[in-house]
């Protein structure tokens, strides 16, 4: 990945890349990114079940979450909100001051529906495209005021880019997979979650190092909040958090996070934007990072989509219905829908997701105006997916709550252990931008393959 091989270049000469030089295995080491650095004495065991998401190449989808890609910037994202006429309305997480969170999501359907009753005149009625959080939340908001509200969803489930799943009366989520923690300690979402706390551990040549994960997470905001700080004050234009951390002297770093060294938690602070944004380090502004990095966060162990269902309530919902085009005027709106039917309403919020948008699945009539359709192609649309693999008993004795590969090429860098969040010998990993698009590419089998290859560091010590 680049910035792992910039930094071992740029690390050359300089010390920076002592990690991954120690990592690499055999007596004369070789100048190679392999990031499995112990040799495990027994073999990662085959998982006993392996869920996968792919949002990638989900049609309804076409990616996971919002990101500002250089040289895009929030303006971008606020005419992703504009409103059309006063007929057309738009939400969804991209719209939103929060991206890429189910927060910010439903914040934004709030908001939409807010829109709307500005607008509106009695007896109006509204659709809304889309039941995810933010459809869900707009709609909410109508029906609390009586307004007459039907929610059309192209899926035959509510939940959107919240997809609960259940097996043997456990609940666990291949969308949103954590959810923040307010300043109370109350998760932002009706729905039982653990916090994600403890120790984050990774790799090295000597065996596993860890740090507390409130150290580490508090490292990572540190290294954000310096950077965009230093970046702001260039008086060049916007550059990547690749090149940022580079040219800003934040890479080079001697500062270690408990046993974790100091290069490892700058690698760890680049796979935390990658995840976050689901988009590469040599993509990401380094004017507008990703906001979310080392908050508190929580593992729902709810069915999270039970948050969506309940605002949705019983409001009309016709599932398994796409809606193709969007036709407006100063009479109102027309919908064609994809089961050969229209529909007319007085108003519409639309929620679709960035990537339905940019691959222009829904025609408008008239067209997006100009500014809508470049924001549409300015803000990117990043790649996570989720992996859940469950073995028959642990076979690893860390207790450490979040596993890092950083420092190589590992396709899902980011693990999380669930034996000290909930008991379950269950790991998730989370892969996002490059390493994201790499496994939609895998087989299942493929994919179990490369999971025990990943794992192998972590194989318990006898
Ligand atoms: C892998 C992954 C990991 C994530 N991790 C987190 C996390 O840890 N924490 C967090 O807070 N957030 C996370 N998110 C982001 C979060 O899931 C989203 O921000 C949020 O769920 C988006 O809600 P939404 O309503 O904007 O969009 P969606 O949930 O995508 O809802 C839009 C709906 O529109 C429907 N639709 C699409 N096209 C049409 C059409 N033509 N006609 C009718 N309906 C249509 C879709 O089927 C969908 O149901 C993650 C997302 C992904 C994919």
């Amino acid at each position: 990945m680049p910035f792992t091989r910039r930094t071992f270049l740029l690390g050359a000469g300089t010390g920076m890349s002592l990690l991954v030089l120690a990592a690499c295995t055999g007596p004369e080491p070789e100048p190679t990114l392999t990031p499995v650095p112990p040799t495990p004495r027994e073999s990662v065991p085959e998982p006993s079940q392996l869920w996968r998401s792919n949002w990638t190449k989900d049609p309804l989808s076409r990616g996971a979450v919002s990101y500002l890609p250089v040289g895009s910037n929030p303006e971008d994202r606020a005419a992703l909100r504009s409103r059309l006429d006063d007929r057309v309305f738009f939400a969804g997480e991209a719209t939103s001051e929060a991206p890429g969170t189910v927060r910010g999501a439903a914040q934004s359907g709030a908001r939409a529906a807010r829109e709307v009753m500005d607008a509106m005149a009695d007896q109006d009625r509204v659709a809304i495209i889309g039941a995810g959080a933010a459809g869900a939340e707009a709609a909410r908001t109508l029906t609390a005021r009586g307004i007459d509200v039907i929610v059309i969803e192209a899926r035959d489930r509510v939940g959107g880019r919240i997809d609960s799943r259940e097996d043997d009366g456990v609940f666990f989520e291949l969308g949103a997979w954590k959810l923040a923690v307010d300043a109370d300690d109350s998760v932002i979402a009706d729905v039982d979650a653990v916090p994600l706390e403890g120790a984050v551990t990774v790799p090295v040549s000597e065996g596993l190092v860890t740090a507390t994960l409130a150290d580490v997470d508090a490292a990572h905001q540190g290294m954000s909040a310096q950077l965009s700080t230093w970046a702001v004050e260039q008086s060049t234009a916007d550059i990547d958090i690749e090149t940022g951390l580079s040219d800003s002297g934040l890479a080079a770093t001697d500062t270690t996070v408990g046993d974790i060294p100091a290069q490892t938690v700058v690698l760890s602070f680049v796979e935390a934007a990658r995840i976050a944004t689901g988009a590469n380090p040599t993509d990401i502004s380094t004017w507008f990072p990703p906001t979310a990095i080392g908050e508190p966060s929580a593992i729902p162990t709810g069915q999270l989509s039970s948050v969506v269902s309940g605002s949705l309530g019983d409001v009309p919902l016709a599932l398994s219905t796409a809606v193709t085009a969007v036709a407006y005027d100063d009479d109102g709106v027309s919908l064609r829908l994809s089961t050969g039917e229209s529909r007319s309403v007085d108003r519409v919020i639309v929620t679709v997701p960035l990537g339905v948008l940019k691959a222009g699945a829904i025609e408008f009539d008239p067209p997006l105006p100009l500014p809508m359709r470049s924001a549409i192609d300015a803000v990117g649309f990043g790649q996570v997916e989720v992996v859940r693999v469950a073995f028959d008993d642990p076979f690893w004795d860390t207790d450490a709550a979040v596993w890092s590969l950083v420092g190589g090429d590992a396709e899902i860098a980011t693990w999380i252990n669930l034996v000290p969040l909930t008991g379950e010998a269950v790991l998730l990993g989370i892969a996002g931008g490059d390493g994201a698009a790499a496994l939609t590419e895998l087989g299942d089998d493929a994919l179990s393959q490369m999971v025990r290859r990943l794992l192998a560091p972590f194989v318990a010590q006898t």
